[in-house]
């Protein structure tokens, strides 16, 4: 079974190519994310096909780039771009010097139109996104190197309402989304509105059993104090009669105990129901049913 992450990115791999801007912005966001971006090479490194597909016709569009495609081990899939003016020219493209940049920091202005905020967060998510399955706690995370990078994404994420955390690891900085409606916003903004709506339909299933486990565990509770409460009363009906008591007894509390004994699995409202009483009014029989037991052993013991 595909992952989750790579269902999202087929998703977002259904995505037409259109306008060149939005072209730019997604080119750009796998860029920042990719395995190498630097003035002697550009790598790209994938192990989602159409994503690798899609990354070479993005290069086309937005920088008339061909990268070289490589398949490796583990349908591993490389583009690779080492030609000097290519590079130069996706740099500028993308806001840096045409020598490169000394740390990679985010040109914001690239991402203003919505169009192309959208593309860019769909090209950080091909390139270092991932996601766990919905039926797990879910947990978005974006992986980079560079953590001067993430802290400007993140904070990107927070001006449109995505709340984020940042993790430093060893040899990576990771941007993550906890469970909860940022996950299904950042999916839907960047264009997986299917996948979002899936981790929704999850969470509600998730309630649902949820809440009937609970009312399960409810009823089930209910009916063992209604089984412990019904053999104390027969226990003290049994007692009377061993007495000889019950039969002295007036007729209404006769029929409790008669109607108790031939049902010792129903509940004081079928009982009450049976008995043509109120519940109060049956609750008050079979107590007093007890205290004569009670009586009557004391008196007996
Ligand atoms: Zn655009």
């Amino acid at each position: 079974m595909p992952s989750f992450s790579s269902e999202v990115k087929d998703e977002l791999c259904r995505h037409p190519i259109r306008k060149s801007c939005c072209a730019v912005a997604e080119s750009y966001g796998i860029l920042l994310f990719c395995h190498t971006f630097s003035r002697s090479e550009i790598r790209v490194v994938s192990s989602h096909k159409g994503f690798a597909e899609r990354c070479a016709a993005l290069f086309q569009r937005a920088f008339h780039v061909t990268p070289a495609i490589t398949s490796g081990k583990g349908g591993r899939t490389t583009l690779l771009i080492t030609d000097r003016d290519e590079i130069g020219r996706i740099m500028v493209k993308c806001g840096y010097d045409e020598a490169g940049f000394v740390s990679l920091h985010l040109n914001a202005w690239l991402l203003e139109k919505d169009c192309c905020l959208a593309s860019f967060l769909r090209g950080v998510f091909f390139s270092g996104g991932s996601i766990v399955a919905p039926e797990k706690k879910c947990h978005l995370e974006l992986t980079s190197s560079h953590a001067a990078l993430c802290r400007e994404i993140s904070a990107l994420l927070m001006e449109h309402d995505l709340k984020n955390g940042i993790s430093h690891r060893t040899t990576s900085t990771v941007i993550y989304i906890k469970a909860g409606e940022s996950i299904e916003d950042f999916l839907t903004l960047c264009g997986a509105p299917l996948s979002a709506m899936k981790l929704m339909q999850e969470k509600m299933l998730k309630a649902i059993r949820n809440n009937i486990n609970r009312q399960n565990n409810f009823a089930d509770a209910n009916l063992d104090k209604a089984i412990d409460a019904s053999f104390g009363q027969r226990e003290a009906i049994r007692r009377l009669r061993e007495t000889g008591l019950l039969q002295t007894l007036e007729p209404g509390l006769r029929e409790v105990a008669r109607l108790r004994e031939e049902n010792p699995a129903a509940s004081l409202a079928e009982l009450a129901q049976m008995a043509d009483i109120s519940r109060s009014g049956l609750y008050h029989r079979l107590r007093k049913l007890c205290e004569l037991a009670g009586a009557g052993s004391s008196k007996k013991g």
